[in-house]
């Protein structure tokens, strides 16, 4: 078999209506760009297949004619892994059909379901049996759980609950050769060698196709309940945090803070949605409290309102507001997971996924801010992120008027040279949790320490020799 071939073999495996090809008069272009419009590629074909078994007969027959696979999930990726690349001889793997939640077991709190399940449908079915999946992100509408995992998906739970790795006990997977590995387990306690899972959650369709997964539950909270509080700095924000850590513990899921620019893009862009400090300037940081309470509502207001007094006492914010309602809860979070679209609204700009020890932040954002106010006059700082766990979407747009794509075209290379530098020079990471994919491929080569490059291309050639998955991705 060969490529011109395949796309028959395809339609023989999965069935014709499950093959796309340009030459059957498809449009592929969903499959083809990537969320951000910034990829685009050219498939030489999209297949469909809807059950594990099919994933690992395609795997195979690719294999044999030679030809690479890049799986997809949601294509909500932020870093080109997974858009096939220009040549058109890459075929496209997408696993949205596999969507059925296989087994809840509600003793032992997990979830088995197919890895193209939605993630939002895995939280539905979790509630619906009166269970938490804490995964959150703002592309859950439509981001897979085979791609949050292969990604290991971080999100706005993550000082809680930890990142997609850590809520995930077992898995199913297409290897490149083609064969199924049945390492689905809902067990806590598991130690019989390597850990074959921990290799395939994070690497990004580069070692296999992930088909489902066993994931953890938890209880519900009694009650969740959201607040925005003003502060003058970030360095007052990381106070803040400190300050709810301790005053909340556990109760504390979720911290988010936006810099005034990324609010009043929203405002631009989203005009319908409320403004929490109406009548006023934007704060120059915005942070999004979260709160899960074991007990009830009213237990939960008592201690956001003490907190949050205390906070205003210390001088660490100057204003708050408390949701009064699930609605307005709702709201304020929409805040803050419109910002990525009102971004897109404003044009490209140079995306930094970081992450930094919390204790760093502050002087790393005054140094950083600084630097690149001085090397490029006019620059807008599109910053936010999951404060709680370090991690920060610093994203440079072009300054006012300067068209955003020469921009990006012109200084991309220079402003993530100083920005990853400062990253590494305040002991922080240059990709926290959208991983490498193509984008930030040659980075990971400078960057990463050589032995753990030299271990990863071992692993990547034990388990492809053939170079069949996600080629051009992550290494
Ligand atoms: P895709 O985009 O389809 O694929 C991503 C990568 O995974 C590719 O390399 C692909 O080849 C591989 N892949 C996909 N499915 C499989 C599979 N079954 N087996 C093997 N490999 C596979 N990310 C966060 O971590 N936190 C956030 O808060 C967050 N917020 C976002 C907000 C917006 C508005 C958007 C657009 C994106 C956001 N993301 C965030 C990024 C994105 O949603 C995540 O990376 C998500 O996990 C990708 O899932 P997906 O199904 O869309 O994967």
């Amino acid at each position: 078999m060969n490529a011109s071939t395949l796309p028959d073999r395809l339609r023989d495996i999965v069935g014709a209506g499950h093959v796309l090809t340009r030459d059957g008069g498809a449009d592929l272009a969903a499959f083809e760009t990537d969320w951000r419009r910034r990829w685009h590629g050219r498939a030489l074909a999209v297949v469909r297949p809807g059950t594990p078994a099919e994933v690992a007969t395609v795997v195979r027959a690719c294999a044999d004619a030679g030809v690479a696979v890049v799986p997809q999930g949601g294509n909500t990726g932020l870093v080109g892994g997974g858009v096939p690349d220009d040549s058109g001889t890459q075929v496209l793997l997408s696993l949205t059909r596999l969507n059925r939640v296989r087994e809840l077991d509600a003793a032992n709190l997990t979830i088995t379901v197919d890895a193209g399940c939605v993630l939002h449908a895995v939280q539905r079915a979790a509630a619906d049996a009166g269970l938490l999946f804490p995964l959150s992100l703002a592309a859950e509408g439509s981001a897979t759980i085979g791609g949050n995992l292969a990604t290991n998906a971080g999100g706005t739970q993550v000082l809680r609950y930890g990142n997609a790795r850590a809520l995930c006990l077992g898995l199913e997977v297409v290897t490149p050769l083609g064969e199924l590995w049945d390492g689905l387990s809902g067990l806590r306690k598991d130690n019989t060698g390597y850990d074959l899972r921990d290799l395939f959650v994070g690497s990004e369709g580069t070692l296999g196709v992930i088909t489902a997964a066993t994931l953890q539950l938890f209880p519900r909270p009694a009650a969740v309940m959201t607040a925005l509080a003003a502060c003058d700095s970030i360095g007052a924000a990381v106070r803040l945090l400190e300050l709810a850590r301790t005053r909340l513990g556990a109760g504390l899921t979720g911290c988010e803070a936006m810099n005034r620019l990324s609010l009043d893009l929203v405002s631009r862009h989203f005009a319908q949605l409320p403004r929490p400090f109406a009548g006023r300037e934007t704060p120059p940081w915005t942070v999004l409290l979260e709160l899960s309470d074991g007990e009830s509502e009213a237990h939960a207001r008592d201690a956001f309102e003490a907190l949050l007094a205390d906070a205003l006492d210390a001088g660490v914010i100057g204003d708050a507001v408390v949701a009064e309602s699930l609605a307005q809860s709702k709201a304020l979070w929409q805040l803050r997971e419109s910002i990525p679209l009102a971004q897109a609204e404003e044009g490209l700009n140079v995306k930094h996924d970081i992450a930094l020890p919390v204790s760093r932040i502050a002087a790393f954002v005054a140094a950083t801010d600084a630097a690149l106010a001085a090397a490029f006059p006019g620059v807008r700082l599109v910053d936010f992120g999951h404060l709680g766990d370090g991690n920060l979407h610093y994203n440079v747009q072009a300054p006012a008027g300067v068209d955003a794509a020469a921009f990006l075209r012109d200084h991309e290379r220079a402003v993530n040279a100083l920005v990853f530098d400062a990253v590494a020079a305040h002991g922080g990471t240059f990709s926290a949790e959208h991983g490498i994919g193509a984008l930030k491929r040659d980075e990971l080569a400078r960057r990463k320490d050589a032995v753990a490059l030299r271990m990863m291309r071992a692993i990547k050639a034990a388990l492809d020799p053939q170079g069949v998955m996600n080629p051009g991705r992550v290494l």
